[in-house]
């Protein structure tokens, strides 16, 4: 017996909705990045994935993505980690020696941390500021009105490149507002990526200009816990 989901199936799926909302708006699909959420997921099923042929994964947690990651990425030349989960500035070194992107710089510390790291010699990841667009108060990110600082701390004194910005909207709210949001201030601030959108909610925030969509059980199926 083999109680794994059909993963190229699931991945299939996800990336015909993904061209459909596209379509929907006049996008291009090929504007639009898939991250498999693979936090959690027994490691069959992202070898599944990466037989499938996908090769970009999001995880939450930076020691169980050293566990999962560190040989078995080695079999590859192009897998791209993404770090989603909040990052403590004491981890920040084996962050960036796993992941090709921190999609969660959300405080002046962080971002004091990170470009520490860069200036030793660590290769600079690609960065998104996650704002906390909901403004609730258990939740990591930046409010908005203080994404304008951060971004100056960033960019003028810190020399760290930005490259777009991230949020998970408040559970009780539709999310469609939240991703408007998220597309305006990226384009009041020049900033080309959205990551937005998640496994219940990726079309809506297609149709929203997210460039990067984050899908876990969507892919993988259920999760024990989060
Ligand atoms: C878990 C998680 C996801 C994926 O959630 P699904 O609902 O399983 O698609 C996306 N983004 C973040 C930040 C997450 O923590």
């Amino acid at each position: 017996m083999n109680d794994t989901p059909d993963i190229a199936g699931n991945l299939a799926e996800v990336r015909r909705r993904i061209a459909a909302a596209a379509a929907d708006v006049g996008r291009d699909p090929a504007t639009i990045e898939l991250v498999a959420v693979s936090k959690v997921q027994p490691d069959d099923r992202v070898d599944a994935a990466l037989a499938a042929g996908h090769r970009r994964f999001g995880e939450n947690r930076v020691q169980e993505a050293e566990a999962r990651w560190t040989d078995r990425r080695a079999g590859f030349d192009d897998v791209t980690l993404h770090l989603i989960g909040p990052l403590q500035s004491n981890k920040v070194k084996p962050a960036m020696a796993l992941f090709d992107a921190i999609e969660t710089l959300d405080r002046p510390k962080l971002a004091r941390a990170v470009a520490r790291e860069i200036a030793d010699g660590a290769k600079a990841p690609e960065l998104l500021v996650q704002v906390n667009t909901g403004e609730e108060a258990q939740k990591a990110g930046v409010a908005p009105g203080d994404l304008a600082d951060l971004l100056a701390l960033c960019r003028d004194q810190l020399g760290l490149t930005i490259a777009g910005l991230m949020c998970i909207p408040p559970m009780a709210d539709a999310p469609a507002p939240h991703f408007a949001l998220l597309d305006e201030l990226a384009g009041r601030h020049g900033l080309a990526v959205r990551s937005m959108g998640m496994s219940g909610d990726y079309e809506t925030a297609i149709r929203h200009g997210a460039t990067r969509v984050r899908v876990g059980t969507g892919v993988f199926g259920a999760r024990d816990h989060d």
